[in-house]
């Protein structure tokens, strides 16, 4: 499996286009990898886990074509990880012709938030409707969490997020041809569900993405600290969850608690997990 960050920012970027905090300045002298999008993945060249403000901006930059994603996982709904504008924008519409069908996957109260945004500020049709699925080169999928589904070569197990109740935030397992990775953004600390699933289900990673937001800031109930997330991975390779071999990336990175790239690669180095950037493709 390929995988390319598109995004590792969290929801307002880094740097931040309004702050002088010393971390944005840092950022923005450096440059480079301190520059970050929000937060989206791509996985091979055909699934992509949230359809996310920033994915046209990191396609240019990176150089990384959109052209043949026929799959995508929506986390949840909110603004810093998904824009349904990008529905409109792949579309026959928009001039976007001989683009593979996209199987847009996401819980109930996902679809049904991105529907309401869709319906308010985009069009005069519904995106449920069968109109929308041929005018959009769409198909919906609802997905329920700890229910397996499949398609193409993947494998997919949906894990509920501890963030945003309400809103079916889900954290993705994603297997295919013998690997396996999972992606945690947005949560706070797992639910205690999540772990047992792991062991269910008999998942053992050779990649684990995990939220970052708070840094070496204290922790919040919607996110990860990086104290956090080192528990975290120290109990997935305890438990065999992640490979021994296996590597632990930090994404989703704020900048009230994460030092600009250089000094956040020392600390997490130091560690024992490494930090991902805008761009960075990982062959697993
Ligand atoms: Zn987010
Ligand atoms: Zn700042
Ligand atoms: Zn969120």
């Amino acid at each position: 499996m390929l995988v390319t960050f598109l995004g590792t920012a969290a929801a307002n970027a880094f740097p931040e286009a309004f702050c002088k905090c010393d971390h944005c300045e840092q950022a923005r002298l450096h440059g480079g990898a301190s520059l970050r999008k929000r937060s989206a993945l791509l996985v091979n060249d055909d699934l992509l886990i949230d359809l996310g403000p920033d994915i046209m901006a990191a396609s240019q930059m990176h150089r990384c074509s959109l052209t043949n994603v026929r799959y995508c996982l929506q986390t949840h709904p909110h603004a810093d990880h998904f824009d349904p504008s990008h529905f409109l924008s792949r579309s026959p519409g928009f001039g976007v012709i001989g683009a593979p069908e996209l199987n847009f996957y996401a819980s109930a109260e996902t679809i049904q938030r991105a529907a309401m945004t869709f319906e308010r500020d985009l069009a005069d049709y519904s995106l449920l409707s069968v109109e929308a699925e041929k005018l959009l080169n769409l198909a919906i999928h609802t997905i329920e969490p700890f229910v397996p589904f499949t398609f193409g070569s993947y494998r997919v197990i949906a894990v509920p997020a501890n963030h945003a109740p309400g809103m079916g935030a889900m954290l993705y397992a994603v297997e295919a041809n013998g690997r396996s990775i999972f992606y945690g953004i947005d949560t706070a600390e797992l639910f205690e569900q999540a772990w047992q699933s792991f062991i269910r289900f008999n998942l053992h990673f050779d990649l684990v993405i995990l939220d970052h937001t708070y840094g070496l800031r204290e922790s919040g109930s919607d996110h990860l600290s990086a104290s956090q997330f080192v528990q975290h991975i120290v109990r997935m390779r305890r438990e065999g969850i992640l490979k021994p071999d296996g590597r632990a990336f930090a994404t989703h990175i704020a900048h009230q608690g994460n030092p600009a790239h250089a000094d956040l690669v020392e600390y997490t180095r130091s560690q024992g997990y490494e930090v991902a950037y805008d761009g960075l493709i990982l062959e697993i």
